[in-house]
């Protein structure tokens, strides 16, 4: 069934997302305050839009709390991050996954609701271990 995402922040973390959300044939609105982000993203996504995050009145005037799913994929600006999610439960989205780019990081992100957070770096090294290790396993 197709869903409505919408994915903040297109750095390398969100276009990817964005891009495979697509691909699988959902619906994906693009943000991020950097024209030439979103430039990089209009045949990948559904909808796109300029806009600053961490501004209430633009997420509400994107209608953001109609989405189901809404994906926080702003790392490097912890404020950023941190207000942006905030905003959204307040908005009353019911699905805010985030990402984190350090332990206390993701501490916050979850106290202040967001609903799932990862830490790709971290995560795709412990993936890439269990491959590693489940790959001995089956040359042996
Ligand atoms: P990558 O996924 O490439 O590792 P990153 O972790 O370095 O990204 P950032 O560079 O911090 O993440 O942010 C990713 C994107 O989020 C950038 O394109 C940036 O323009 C966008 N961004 C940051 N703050 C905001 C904001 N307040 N509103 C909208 N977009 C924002």
């Amino acid at each position: 069934m197709k869903k409505e995402f919408a994915v903040i922040g297109l750095g390398r973390f969100g276009s990817s997302v964005c891009k495979e959300l697509f691909r699988l044939g959902h619906d994906v609105l693009a943000i991020d305050q950097d024209e030439e982000k979103v430039q990089d993203v209009l045949t990948i996504a559904t909808h796109t839009a300029i806009a600053n995050a961490t501004d209430e009145k633009a997420l509400q005037s994107l209608g953001i709390r109609n989405f189901e799913y809404v994906v926080v994929a702003i790392g490097d600006d912890i404020q950023s991050s941190i207000l942006c999610t905030l905003l959204l439960k307040e908005l009353g989205v019911k699905k805010v996954w985030a990402k984190a780019q350090s332990y206390y990081h993701q501490r916050v992100l979850e106290k202040i609701g967001a609903d799932r957070v990862v830490r790709p770096e971290r995560d795709m090294g412990m993936r890439m271990a269990h491959h590693l290790v489940s790959e001995n396993i089956v040359d042996y």
